[in-house]
């Protein structure tokens, strides 16, 4: 009988959980260990005015097959919902406009389709960038926002392309590298696309035909994340230990040893085998000793903080018929109040079934872009401030019936130039090590359907090892 370590109960642990146990059978001991007091991970469930609310990821990629997948294996297709179709906004120069759609990742695919967002002279900017020499692009990685501004020009950056990156990352369009956070657009200038314009076409998805609907971008689950990490967690049938840090990973003989729990009383698992489906710094701390030039490779990766701030309002004071609204960076309120949040989701306006149980609209505002300051206020700080937000993008200032403010510190890894390279230089390190897998995050994409991907990948990779020994 075989036993493996989770470590990490985040959705990348659990989906390994569950696909160990239908790989390796019911006799095969998996236990899963999460530091926190719940599972989940950037999955959290909240309930608000009596309906489950997600405040960490509140939806998935549906154009990936990844989470449709799983939602099928685990009978939970009929949870899935997708948005009512109502169209994003965004606040840029002072007003708020309909997001352009002639875009990839924010960047331009010709200036007319940005014209609304951009100044007289940003927009000259974009007209100019296809007479440009073609990109200087040796088929390596390069700071979107250095390459993007150098091409067209800062408000580009700032109005379009930070907003959408940030929307994933978190941070700053700087600190991101293109060919791990774009990497279509990287593929079209790997094929000698001439301009970045050029580029954004070739990597934009083509527009819906006029005889049939594009099927739907995003899907959720009608009562939240909390069905898929229940779901996952009963397949499973793992032994959960909650509320217990694993502190150091050692290697003696064929086994694994984990110390788990508290400095103060501290005990060892002994596995075959261990999954780490845990967030950079702590796989950093935990493989510095089995697998060095991994602990390297996370101690690289840099994590973004954010805070999710989720209000009901009351019933009958309904925000703009829009699914959100992004902002700037840089924008400010009519008196030159610098904005706080740096989106706005009007959830109950963008998925229809989600609202209090008396009827009240849910709204989630979202702040971080990268500087620890902007975090540093009391909840009750944060609350205020994406209020007056709110009230100077829609002019709704009711006060919310229920609120709740959710704090996400290092929650999203940071994909900084020659990141493909790192995580390559990770895998490697990992997969000379027979009984160790690594998921997560930090590794080929942030988003839930690829931290699912990694999950499925690390348990195919143990259950294979421990089916020849
Ligand atoms: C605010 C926010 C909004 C997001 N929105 C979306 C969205 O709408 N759509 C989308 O697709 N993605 C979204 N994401 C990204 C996505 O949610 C995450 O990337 C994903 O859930 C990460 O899953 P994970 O299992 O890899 O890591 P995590 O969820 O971080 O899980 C890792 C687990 O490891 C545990 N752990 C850490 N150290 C130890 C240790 N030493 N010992 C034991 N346990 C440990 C942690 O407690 C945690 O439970 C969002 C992220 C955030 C923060």
């Amino acid at each position: 009988m075989s036993r493996v370590a989770v470590v990490g109960g985040g959705v990348s642990g659990l989906t390994a959980a569950h696909r160990l146990r239908t790989l390796l059978g019911p006799e095969a001991e998996i236990v899963v260990v999460d530091r926190a007091n719940r599972l989940g991970g950037k999955l959290y469930t909240h309930r608000i005015a009596g309906s489950g609310y997600d405040l960490g990821a509140e939806a998935f990629l549906a154009r990936r097959p990844e989470v449709l997948r799983l939602a099928e294996e685990l009978g939970l297709d009929s949870e899935l919902v997708y948005p009512s179709g109502a169209s994003a906004r965004i606040r840029a120069g002072g007003h708020t406009l309909p997001l352009p759609s002639g875009m990839f990742m924010g960047v331009p695919t010709s200036a007319e389709a940005v014209r609304s967002v951009l100044s007289p002279e940003g927009c000259r900017h974009v007209e100019r960038e296809t007479e440009l020499p073609p990109p200087r692009w040796e088929g390596t990685d390069v700071s979107v926002g250095e390459l993007l501004r150098s091409r067209f020009g800062a408000e580009v950056v700032e109005r379009l392309v930070e907003p959408l990156l940030g929307g994933v990352y978190g941070g700053s369009a700087d600190d991101l590298g293109l060919r791990a956070t774009m990497p279509a657009l990287a593929e079209a200038l790997d094929a000698g696309a001439p301009s970045l314009t050029e580029a954004a076409g070739r990597a934009a998805p083509a527009p819906s035909s006029a005889t049939g609907q594009r099927p739907p971008v995003f899907g959720a689950f009608t009562h939240g994340y909390d069905t898929l990490v229940r779901g996952l967690a009963e397949r499973a049938r793992a032994t959960v230990e909650l509320g217990l840090p694993v502190r150091e990973l050692h290697r003696s003989g064929g086994s694994w040893e984990l110390v788990v729990g508290g400095a103060h009383r501290p005990r060892t698992l002994t596995t075959d085998a261990v999954v780490l489906a845990v967030p950079p710094p702590a796989a950093r701390d935990l493989l510095s000793e089995v697998a060095p030039e991994a602990s390297v490779g996370f101690g690289r990766i840099r994590q973004a903080s954010m805070a999710v701030v989720g209000m009901a309002l009351p019933a009958g004071v309904e925000p703009p018929s829009a699914s959100g609204t992004l902002v700037a960076r840089g924008e400010r309120h009519s008196d030159g109040t610098p904005f706080t949040a740096k989106a706005f989701t009007f959830s109950s306006t963008k998925w229809p079934h989600l609202r209090g149980s008396g009827g009240q609209p849910l709204v989630r505002a979202s702040v971080g872009r990268g500087d620890p300051a902007e975090l540093r206020g009391s909840d009750a700080e944060l609350l205020r401030l994406v209020r007056a937000d709110l009230a100077e993008l829609t002019g709704i200032t009711a006060e919310p019936v229920e609120t709740v403010v959710t704090r996400w510190g290092g929650g999203i890894p940071q994909y900084g130039v020659g990141h493909t390279e790192t995580v390559a230089a990770v895998e490697e390190a990992v997969n000379r090590l027979p009984g160790l897998a690594v998921a997560g995050a930090a590794l080929h994409g942030v988003g839930v359907p690829a931290c699912v991907g990694t999950g499925e990948a690390a348990a195919r990779r143990i259950a294979g090892q421990l089916s020849r020994d």
